[in-house]
């Protein structure tokens, strides 16, 4: 059985257990750590976990707010940390004490009851990954971080039938909004962040090779508002606004069925 919470979502912070449980055995997986390691247990601690639990961390870029405190809770901890060679290189090749495992495009990585398949994705970013996660039964995708949908993204993301989903910005919202020029440009570039519209889109294109639900995800505080989020994926995919999960920046979403 396939599980996932949102421990928060947003530019504040992400991080996202996945659980797999297979008779007694619990499989879990925290993707993003991009929280202080106090905050962060006591999300663990909200989502029924120790901090000693988590197997492993997937980092799926350097920035802030999904690297966090990576590398205290994995030494702390004696946690496994997968990231990509270009993460890594980003956050200046710090010393992980034997506990770093190189993340790549198309490498299935196996823990416990889960498998791991990274993806890349346009952000502005050196090499970061996004994913998808099965406990050998059903298909949960993680993406968030991305400028603009690729064919391989799609390819990579089909056969979900969850899907934690960026859902960043309103375009008008944004344009209209206060944030100067320039970050204005860089958010709705293609190697920024996606729009609810595109979100939507996308989630219709996936509800054809099988997607029955999506969690509206890292929307911006500024940009966005849950009800845009929800209103745009619904219409797309055909359910009501009701039927949408909005990942919260600090309460993230309780337990789901993947
Ligand atoms: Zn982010
Ligand atoms: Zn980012």
């Amino acid at each position: 059985m396939l599980r996932f919470k949102s421990l928060g979502s947003g530019s504040s912070g992400n991080a996202t257990l996945v659980q797999a449980r297979d008779g007694t055995t619990l499989t879990h997986v925290l993707v993003d750590c991009g929280l202080g390691v106090r905050e962060l247990a006591r999300r663990l601690g909200e989502a029924g976990l120790l901090p000693d639990q988590v197997d492993a961390l997937f980092i799926t870029h350097e920035h802030g707010d999904h690297i966090g405190s990576a590398r205290s809770l994995a030494l702390r901890q004696r946690i496994p940390v997968w990231m990509s060679a270009g993460t890594y290189a980003a956050i200046g090749e710090p010393d992980f004490e034997g506990l770093l495992r190189l993340a790549r495009d198309g490498d299935a990585i196996g823990i416990g009851d889960l498998q791991l398949h990274p993806f890349t994705v346009p952000h502005d970013a050196r090499e970061p990954l996004q994913l998808h996660c099965t406990d050998g039964a059903t298909r949960l995708g993680i993406l968030t971080d991305l400028g603009h949908v690729t064919p391989h993204v799609l390819s990579k993301l089909a056969g979900c039938r969850s899907l934690l989903l960026e859902c960043n910005h309103d375009s008008d919202m944004l344009a209209n909004g206060p944030y100067p020029h320039f970050l204005k440009r860089r958010i709705a570039s293609d190697w920024g962040h996606l729009a609810n519209r595109v979100a939507g889109e996308t989630a219709a294109r996936l509800q054809a090779t099988g997607l029955r639900e999506v969690v509206a995800a890292h929307l911006s505080k500024t940009n966005n508002h849950p009800s845009l989020a929800r209103l745009a994926l619904a219409g797309a995919m055909g359910c009501e606004p009701g039927d949408i999960a909005v990942a919260d920046a600090v309460t993230g979403t309780p337990w789901r069925d993947a």
